[in-house]
C-alpha cells in the first residue's frame, strides 16, 4: 500500500487513532510503515552530521545543519535555538529553545511528526519542559498531545485557543472571513482539521511568560494566535502571522487567515519589540537589522489592499 492510494477517509481514521493513548490502529501503523519504507531508507543514507555528540553550533555560533533527511532537517540557528523543519507538505517548523531547566518547544507540527521531534530532543539531550502552541492549527499543535504524554511537558496556548486543543470545539467553527470559513468547511469533511486532543492545556494571555519568553497576543491568523518574544536574543516566534521563503518574508494567503484586519493590528503591535530575528511557522529564520519594520511594511503593502470582509461574530 502506498500513501497516495490511501483514501482521505482512511487517513482521517489513522489521524484520529493517534489521538488515543496508544497507536492502536492498524491503519495508522500501515500508513507510518509505508511512509517509512518510501522515505526513511533513502533518507538515512543522506544523514549529514547527525552524530549524537555533534557540536550544537558552527564555529562562530552560526547556523549549522545537524541532520538532514528527505522528510525533515534539524538546524542549530544560534546557541540554545534549534529548528526542526518538517519538509512535507509545507516546510513546517518546530523550534527548540533552551532554558536553564531544559527545553521549550514552540509548535509541535502534525500528529505524525511527534517521533521526529522526540528524536531531536533526545539528540540535543536536554529534557523537554514546555510546549508553547502559537495557534491550534493541526500543523502546529498536532504532535503536542503525544509529546506531552511521553515527556510530561506542560502545554501552553492562548486562552482563545485552548478549547480547540482540548477537543471542546472544532477549528471549523472558528469565526473568520468568508474564504476561510469556506476552506474550513471543506477541511472538516476530511477529518484532518482538529489536532489530537490534549489532556491538559495551560492558558496564557498577553504579557505572561513561558519560561523566559514573553507572550504577545497577536490575533488575526486565528483568534488566539500568539507570538513569543525573547528580549535577550532579540528573536521572536511569530507562528503563522507571516512565513518566509528564500530569505524573504511573506504573508499567508487570506483564506488561511481568519481576520486580515486584526492581523494588520497585530503587526502594528510588534512595534513594541526590537526583533532582529523572526522565527515563523513555515520557512527559514529571517534575520534583519529591523525585522519588525520589514514585516510591517510588507503588511501595509499587502493587507491594506485586501478587501475588508466582515468576520463572523464569535
Ligand atoms: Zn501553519
Ligand atoms: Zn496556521
Amino acid at each position: 500500500m502506498f500513501p497516495w492510494r490511501v483514501r482521505p477517509s482512511t487517513v482521517a481514521k489513522a489521524y484520529h487513532a493517534n489521538a488515543g493513548p496508544a497507536l492502536t490502529s492498524d491503519v495508522l501503523k500501515q500508513l507510518i510503515n509505508c511512509v517509512k519504507n518510501r522515505l526513511a531508507k533513502p533518507a538515512s543514507a543522506m544523514l549529514v552530521g547527525a552524530r549524537l555528540d555533534a557540536p550544537a553550533h558552527g564555529e562562530n555560533g552560526s547556523m549549522k545543519v545537524m541532520k538532514r533527511t528527505i522528510g525533515h532537517s534539524v538546524q542549530s540557528i544560534s546557541p540554545g535555538l534549534w529548528r526542526v523543519c518538517i519538509n512535507f507538505p509545507a516546510s513546517t517548523n518546530c523550534w527548540l529553545w533552551q532554558e536553564p531547566d531544559g527545553l521549550t518547544l514552540i509548535d509541535a507540527a502534525h500528529s505524525w511528526d511527534a517521533g521526529t521531534i522526540l528524536d531531536t530532543i533526545n539528540m540535543i539531550d536536554l529534557p523537554l519542559k514546555r510546549i508553547a502552541i502559537t495557534h491550534a492549527h493541526p500543523d502546529h499543535a498536532g504532535g503536542a498531545a503525544e509529546l506531552a504524554r511521553r515527556t510530561g511537558a506542560t502545554v501552553y496556548a492562548h486562552q482563545c485557543e485552548t478549547r480547540f486543543l482540548t477537543g471542546d470545539a472544532s477549528i471549523a467553527d472558528m469565526p473568520g472571513s468568508r474564504e476561510s470559513r469556506y476552506l474550513h468547511r471543506i477541511a472538516r469533511k476530511t477529518g484532518l482539521l482538529d489536532p489530537p486532543q490534549i489532556a491538559d492545556v495551560q492558558s496564557v494571555s498577553d504579557g505572561d511568560l513561558v519560561g523566559s519568553l514573553k507572550v504577545l497576543h497577536t490575533p488575526g491568523h486565528t483568534p488566539g494566535s500568539i507570538s513569543l518574544w525573547s528580549e535577550s536574543d532579540q528573536s521572536m516566534f511569530i507562528g503563522d502571522n507571516a512565513s518566509t521563503r528564500f530569505g524573504i518574508l511573506l504573508l499567508n494567503f487570506s483564506w488561511f487567515t481568519l481576520d486580515s484586519e486584526r492581523l494588520e493590528a497585530s503587526l502594528d503591535r510588534y512595534s513594541e519589540v526590537k526583533a532582529r530575528t523572526l522565527l515563523a511557522g513555515h520557512g527559514p529564520a529571517y534575520h534583519s537589522r529591523d525585522a519588525v519594520a520589514d514585516l510591517q511594511s510588507l503588511g501595509i503593502r499587502v493587507l491594506s489592499r485586501l478587501p475588508r470582509i466582515q468576520p463572523r461574530p464569535q
